[in-house]
């Protein structure tokens, strides 16, 4: 039967964009379906916006740290308007690269909302089209907490980057990625920010030295961090600003904006998996095998809607090796999901590989486990009024001390860990850090000169 297209992937983000451009190379006849504006989650709502803002919150910092180094600067104020305008303007020129990447490629761009027909034929906004393989990638959206009374009142990281206007006084709710990158940007940036959390510690699930920093150097950096405050509901104030009421009580007043940063949902609703013989699990995920192929032969699923690391490069990893095997005869290659390094950008960044020392030693058992810290005040602060802490930590198991875990928070973590990734990547052992020679003076010495 011959179809309109070899491979259709539903959803322009990492993973969909991806799997086409590699499989175009390979001549395949591809179409990506995108209802929203290419490059996903990522480049519009996600990394790319992050990290733009994080750099203006860097900036801020050194304008701040600048009288201690002799500067006589006189801050005349911050046009939060001019960083987002420009910021904006930045993605539509990814967004046009893009557009213009796929048409040279050969692959089509359908615009709507796809959902499936059957198993081969998807449906774009009332026009089908059918292909030997469809490509699931649609990723999610910002989670909302149903249980909270007038939720809606809060905005997500999607509403965030709308934000045209600096907000004066933030809460921040969540404590994962989304909400540490958040409050660190708005307050260097100089807007009034509270921390909610659930729990004590940001940061679950990495390693406790990491958690204990971080969070230290945020309420360091003036953050009110609230513990163990679990949201009930928000109020609109008479003024006009929202009050966060919690289980116990406790009343927050006085914000402008209140965002939610609790995790996302999967877009799965306007899929129509059901015609494909499909369907979510129960958290929402798409099962896979260890080559991404669903439960129906022709369909994969690649990214955030796998439940597997929801991270840029784990979603553009999928689509690539999943080309290679379809269309370049490398049936069997896989991903080694074991060890995904990964950046937080909060102030001070995280940079972390592999197990965290309390996986470690649940998994090798505790006395296999041998770890090494170190913990300082590094050059760049040493005479800063404000100073930021950088811990490091490895984290190796049995007799020859093979590294299984690195994590660093501090300064310069963003940049330091993807070779220390390789290094864990080829299973390095202690002693192969020992051997190497130092960089001096830097803080990624440290991770060489552990005794
Ligand atoms: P997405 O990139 O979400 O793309 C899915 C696309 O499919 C979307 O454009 C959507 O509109 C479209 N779509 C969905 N359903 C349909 C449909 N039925 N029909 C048509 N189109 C559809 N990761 C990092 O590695 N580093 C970071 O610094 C980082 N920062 C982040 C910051 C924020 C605020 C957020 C929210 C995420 C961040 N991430 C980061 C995570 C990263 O963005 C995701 O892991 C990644 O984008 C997932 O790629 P994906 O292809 O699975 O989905
Ligand atoms: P995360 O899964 O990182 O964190 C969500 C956190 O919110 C949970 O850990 C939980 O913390 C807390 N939470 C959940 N429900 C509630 C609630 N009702 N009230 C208060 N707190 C709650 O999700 P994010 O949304 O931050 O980010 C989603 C994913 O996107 C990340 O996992 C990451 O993979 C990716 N991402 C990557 C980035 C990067 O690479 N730099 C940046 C941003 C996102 P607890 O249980 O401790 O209360």
């Amino acid at each position: 039967m011959a179809y309109d297209y070899d491979v259709i992937a539903i959803g322009a983000g990492s993973g969909g964009l991806s799997v086409v451009e590699r499989a175009a190379e390979y001549g395949k006849k591809c179409a990506v379906v995108e209802a929203k504006k290419i490059g996903g989650t990522c480049v519009n709502v996600g990394c790319v916006p992050k990290k733009v803002m994080w750099f203006g919150a860097h900036i801020a910092e050194a304008l701040r740290d600048a009288p201690d180094f002799g500067f006589h600067v006189e801050q005349k104020g911050f046009d939060w308007a001019t960083l987002v305008e420009k910021r904006e303007q930045y993605i539509r020129n990814i967004n046009t690269w893009y557009g213009g990447y796929m048409e040279e490629k050969g692959v089509d761009v359908l615009q709507g909302w796809g959902s499936f027909v059957d198993a081969h034929t998807i449906d774009v906004d009332g026009k089908t089209y059918t292909a030997e393989t469809i490509v699931i990638a649609p990723g999610g959206v910002p989670a909302i907490p149903q249980e909270t009374e007038n939720a809606e009142l809060g905005i997500t990281s999607d509403g965030f980057f709308a934000l045209t206007e600096q907000p004066k006084k933030v809460a921040v709710i969540g404590s994962g990625y989304i909400a540490v990158e958040l409050a660190g940007v708005l307050q260097a940036l100089g807007t009034d920010t509270s921390l909610l959390s659930r729990k004590d510690l940001v940061l679950r699930g990495f390693d406790d030295m990491v958690r204990e920093t971080l969070t230290d150097a945020m309420i360091t950096s003036g953050i009110h961090k609230e513990y163990h405050f679990k949201v009930k509901k928000l109020i609109r104030a008479d003024d006009g600003t929202i009050t966060v009421e919690s289980e116990d009580g406790q009343h927050l007043e006085g914000f402008d904006q209140v965002v939610w940063a609790v995790g996302r949902n999967t877009l799965i609703e306007p899929l129509k998996l059901e015609n494909a013989g499909l369907s979510a699990n129960g958290k929402g995920f798409i099962e896979v095998d260890d080559y991404h192929k669903t439960s129906v032969d022709n369909i994969y699923a690649i990214g955030d809607v796998t439940g597997q690391a929801p991270l840029t490069p784990v979603a553009i990893r999928a689509g690539r090796y999943l080309a290679e095997r379809l269309y370049n005869n490398q049936p069997h290659i896989k991903m080694d999901l074991s060890k995904v390094p990964t950046v937080v950008f909060s102030h001070p960044p995280v940079g972390t590989i592999g197990l965290a020392e309390h996986d470690a030693r649940s998994q090798y058992g505790h006395d296999s486990v041998q770890v090494y810290t170190s913990v300082f005040t590094p050059m760049r602060y040493a005479f800063t009024e404000h100073q930021i802490k950088t811990a490091l930590k490895l984290v190796c198991v049995g007799e020859e001390q093979k590294v299984v875990g690195i994590h660093v928070v501090g300064d310069g973590a963003d940049e330091m860990m993807q070779g220390f990734a390789v290094a864990v990547q080829m299973g390095a052992t202690k002693a192969d850090l020992d051997a190497t020679i130092a960089i001096h003076p830097s803080s990624s010495e440290e991770l060489v000169t552990m005794r």
